[in-house]
Parts: structure tokens; C-alpha cells; sequence
């Protein structure tokens, strides 16, 4: 399967990690959108958010966890930030393995863009 985030991953190509266990991993977004963008990827490919059923429930909680705790290790958490799941066209995916961007650094704007 031709997914560059399976390849992040799954350490087919080199990226400094963050954070990794046996369920995920963090890394730097490389077209970043604030001053920290992190994005947080399960190893195991979904497509899309629409594609989670009830047995993902604790990787989701985990994705989650994790990124609440990176964001107070990078010293986002008391200033604030922004947790972003995209979901196909409209939502404005672009890569169809999900994860979860972590935006901070910076005043975010509502309504999103
Ligand atoms: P989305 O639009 O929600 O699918 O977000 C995909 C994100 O992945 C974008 O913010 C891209 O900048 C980022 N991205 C794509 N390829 C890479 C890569 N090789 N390393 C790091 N970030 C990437």
C-alpha cells in the first residue's frame, strides 16, 4: 500500500519522532500551519474518521491523551491549542490514513477556514 504515513509508521522513511508506542506515533507536520503542528498517526491504517467503528475506541482515546499530554510538554496547554481531525474532501483531508493534528503557538481563528 503506497501510504506515506504507513511509511512514517512504520520506519520505511526516516522522520524524527516525537513520541511512538505500539499503537502510534507523533511527528512534526512538514507544511506547518502554526508554530507547533504536530500530527499524531495510528500504525494500523484507517482510511477515514468514518471508517472507526466501537473496537477503536481506546486508539482514539489514546491519540487523544497523547496529544493533550505532548501539548503540555511542548508548553502549549496553558496558553491553548487546537486538536483537528480532517475528514475526506470537504473537510479538507489529504492524506487517507487518519490522524489527529495538534496546532499551537499562535491565536487560532473561528469559524475555521
Ligand atoms: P490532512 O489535510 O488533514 O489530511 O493533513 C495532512 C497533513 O499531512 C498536512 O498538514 C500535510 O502537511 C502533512 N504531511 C503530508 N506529508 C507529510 C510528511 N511526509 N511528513 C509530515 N507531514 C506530512
Amino acid at each position: 500500500m503506497d501510504c506515506i504515513f504507513c511509511k512514517i509508521a512504520n520506519k520505511e522513511i526516516p522522520s524524527t519522532l516525537l513520541y511512538e508506542d505500539e499503537q502510534i506515533v507523533a511527528f512534526n507536520d512538514n507544511a506547518p500551519q502554526a508554530p507547533t503542528h504536530v500530527l499524531i498517526v495510528p500504525h494500523h491504517h484507517i482510511e477515514t474518521i468514518n471508517d472507526l467503528g466501537k473496537q477503536d475506541s481506546a486508539l482514539i482515546g489514546h491519540m487523544i491523551l497523547t496529544a493533550t499530554q505532548l501539548a503540555k510538554d511542548l508548553s502549549l496547554a496553558e496558553d491553548g491549542y487546537r486538536l483537528v481531525w480532517n475528514c475526506n474532501r470537504q473537510g479538507g483531508q489529504a492524506v487517507y490514513h487518519i490522524h489527529l493534528h495538534l496546532l499551537g503557538g499562535r491565536n487560532m481563528h473561528w469559524p475555521p477556514g
